[in-house]
C-alpha cells in the first residue's frame, strides 16, 4: 500500500521552517503568539514609565531593547513579563564592541541585540558575537510572512520582524488594523517605540519635529513632552488599539528569549554547524 503524504514522517530538510521544534510559534494554524518589543530610543524616564505601567495594567508581556541607563528599565529585572535586551546605535563614532560592552554593564543578562536604525553587517555581528550576545532581530521585512529563527554565519540566530510603528507611520500608512499583518503565518514580532507610544504622532514629520529638539532626548521636560502629547487618535492609541485587540483574540504573548534561547540551543546540538565554528567564547546562556 502507497503511503500518502499525510502518513509520511516529516522530514526537517523538507520543511520551510528552519526548525521545525518551533513551529508552535509560527502561527501556522491561525494566529496564536506574538512577541511585543519596544526600541526604547533614549525615551525620558516618564514615557518608559507610562509606556510600562499600561503593559503591566493590561498584563501585557514585552521584549525592551535598551539604548541607555534606565533605572525605570532595570526596576523591571529580567524576566518572562519583560525582558530586558539592547539596541546599540552603531551609526555614530565609537568602537562597536565598546558600544555593546556598555550596554551589557547596564543590562547583564541581555541575549539579543536589535540594533538602531537597523545597521546590520559583520562588523555588528561579529562584535555581537564576540560579546556573548545570541541573537539578532534587527531585519525588517516589512509586513512580510513566514518569519523564522535561522541560524546566521556564526552561530547566532536571528529572525526578521515584519512591522514596526514608526515605519507605519512614516509610509504614511492608514491607521487601521487590516494594515497590520497579524494574520499571516510566521514569527511575528511587533516594534514599537515608547516615545511614539506616549506622544501618539498623527504623522512621522510630527514626532520628528519634537525629538529633534532635544539631544539627548532623554533630557526632554516632562512639562514639554506632556504639551506635545496629541489627544486625538495617533500612532499611541492605534498601538493601543492593536495591542488589546490581539489580547481580546487570545493571543499568547511571550519575550523573544522565549524562542530564540532553544533555537540557539538547538543549533549549537547540530551537528551542520561544528562547536569549534563558534570560537572560544562564552555565550550569554
Ligand atoms: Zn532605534
Amino acid at each position: 500500500m502507497n503511503k500518502t503524504d499525510s502518513d509520511k514522517k516529516m522530514d526537517p530538510e523538507d520543511s520551510i521552517w528552519f526548525y521545525t521544534e518551533l513551529i508552535d510559534f509560527y502561527n501556522i494554524n491561525g494566529l496564536k503568539s506574538v512577541f511585543v518589543t519596544f526600541d526604547v530610543d533614549w525615551a525620558p524616564e516618564y514615557t518608559l514609565r507610562r509606556t510600562v505601567n499600561w503593559l503591566k495594567e493590561n498584563e501585557i508581556i514585552a521584549t525592551f531593547f535598551a539604548t541607555h541607563s534606565s533605572p525605570i528599565l532595570k526596576s523591571l529585572k529580567d524576566t518572562n513579563i519583560f525582558e530586558l535586551s539592547i539596541h546599540p546605535d552603531f551609526s555614530k563614532g565609537a568602537d562597536p564592541i565598546l558600544k555593546i560592552q556598555d550596554l551589557l554593564l547596564e543590562y547583564p543578562n541581555a541575549l539579543g541585540s536589535r540594533n538602531h536604525r537597523n545597521l546590520s553587517g559583520r562588523n555588528y555581528s561579529d562584535a555581537l558575537r564576540q560579546k556573548g550576545v545570541l541573537y539578532d532581530v534587527s531585519k525588517i521585512l516589512w509586513s512580510q510572512p513566514y518569519c523564522q529563527c535561522v541560524p546566521m554565519y556564526n552561530g547566532m540566530i536571528e529572525s526578521a520582524y515584519s512591522w514596526e510603528d514608526g515605519t507605519h507611520l512614516e509610509l504614511g500608512i492608514e491607521l487601521d488594523l487590516k494594515h497590520v499583518p497579524v494574520h499571516k503565518p510566521g514569527l511575528l514580532i511587533l516594534a514599537f517605540h515608547p516615545v511614539l507610544f506616549d506622544l501618539n504622532c498623527r504623522s512621522y514629520e510630527e514626532l520628528k519635529l519634537f525629538t529633534s529638539r532635544y539631544k539627548p532626548l532623554t533630557s526632554a521636560p516632562e512639562k514639554e513632552f506632556n504639551l506635545a502629547i496629541n489627544h486625538g487618535f495617533g500612532m499611541g492609541a492605534f498601538s493601543r488599539q492593536l495591542l488589546l485587540y490581539l489580547k481580546a483574540k487570545g493571543v499568547k504573548f511571550q519575550v523573544l528569549k522565549e524562542v530564540m534561547k532553544p533555537a540557539f540551543e538547538i543549533e549549537c546540538r547540530r551537528p551542520r554547524f561544528p562547536l569549534k565554528a563558534r570560537g572560544d567564547h562564552e555565550y550569554r546562556v
